[in-house]
């Protein structure tokens, strides 16, 4: 069966990298597109989802790309009408709403897949594998990218709920949940919130495995020049770097491994599988730490920020 999938949110992310990987997949075909302004090429265009939903009876799987603020009730919606719903990260803007969308999948017998695109980058298997018979001394994370660059003119991720340097920071916290074997928690916590904004733009976090290891991550959007996006993992005497959000594996110091990021391609063949199977993937992992942040961490304010 070829999945009929409408995608809700015609923004960036859908743009760039779901129209091209739903093209490359076989098994999945994109019908129609909700968007409040744009159009998509050789679909039935909608202006919103109700609207998508009553005149595609026969669609199967429903695709959100909107900012996470919105994208419960479209969620739920999709998931009554008896859609498989595709999450694009964060899966919602509260671990309360995920956990509902959860059981009511359950319910409904419908897959929902709470995507994380990094844990698809090319060297996170082989980092995971590397890391799972080691004992783990500690990890180091530096998230530090411009905001200004990657972001533009998204009003909603400096908003409550649209998590700010949290953003980009929850795929590094998919990926060390991704490749740690056992659980991490959130020790303490300093988020920097510029004096305009309701999100924050920078933000220290230190966490430690089951184990006692500690993990600290810093998250920065004010990072000009050259990106950072690097986890390092010291272990059993080793090292471990994984860099360009995954895509790059260094052990000791030499590269073993740097290819081309394919992730979105991989998660559309995870997701034809899972609705094959009418099954559910939604980690919320690393949406609870960022959450824990917020929980526990100290809200330090700073400078305003004009992006
Ligand atoms: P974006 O360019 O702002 O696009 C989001 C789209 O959602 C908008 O174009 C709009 O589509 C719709 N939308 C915006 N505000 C809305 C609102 N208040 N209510 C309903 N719909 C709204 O953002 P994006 O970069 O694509 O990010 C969307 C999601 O993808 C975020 O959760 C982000 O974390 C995730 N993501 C982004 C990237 C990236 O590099 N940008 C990478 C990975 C994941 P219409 O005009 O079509 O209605």
């Amino acid at each position: 069966m070829t999945i009929k999938a409408g995608l809700v949110g015609l923004g960036k992310i859908a743009r760039d990298q779901h129209l091209p990987a739903i093209e490359k997949t076989g098994g999945i075909d994109l019908i129609a597109v909700a968007s409040r302004n744009a159009q998509g090429e050789g679909v039935n265009n909608y202006p919103d989802l109700s609207a998508m939903l009553a005149s595609e009876p026969d669609m199967d799987a429903v695709i959100l790309c909107q900012p996470p603020q919105v994208r419960y009730q479209a969620a739920r919606q999709a998931i009554m009408a008896g859609k498989h719903v595709f999450l694009e990260k964060p899966p919602g803007a509260t671990v309360s709403e995920v956990e509902a969308l959860i059981a009511l999948a359950k319910d409904k017998g419908v897959t929902l897949y709470a995507s994380w695109h990094s844990r698809y980058a090319a060297a996170v298997a082989q980092a995971k594998a590397w890391i799972a018979p080691r004992a783990i001394e500690r990890i180091a994370i530096q998230w530090r990218e411009d905001v200004r660059h990657w972001h533009p003119g998204q009003p909603w991720i400096w908003e409550a709920g649209g998590f700010g340097v949290f953003d980009p920071g929850i795929n590094a916290l998919s990926i060390l949940t991704e490749i740690v074997p056992e659980p991490v928690t959130l020790l303490s916590a300093s988020l920097e919130v510029p004096a305009n904004k309701d999100a924050p733009i920078g933000a220290a976090l230190q966490m430690a495995t089951a184990s006692g290891a500690p993990v600290e991550a810093v998250f920065d959007w004010r990072q000009t020049g050259p990106q950072t996006w690097d986890i390092a993992v010291e272990a059993g005497g080793g090292s471990l770097l994984l860099s360009e959000g995954g895509n790059t594996l260094r052990l000791d110091g030499e590269v073993q491994l740097k290819a081309p990021d394919e992730e979105y391609p991989a998660m559309y063949r995870r997701f034809v599988g899972l609705v094959a199977d009418k099954a559910i993937d939604a980690d919320i992992a690393p949406l609870r730490l960022v959450a824990d942040a917020f929980l526990c961490g100290r809200h330090c304010p700073t400078t305003a920020f004009e992006d």
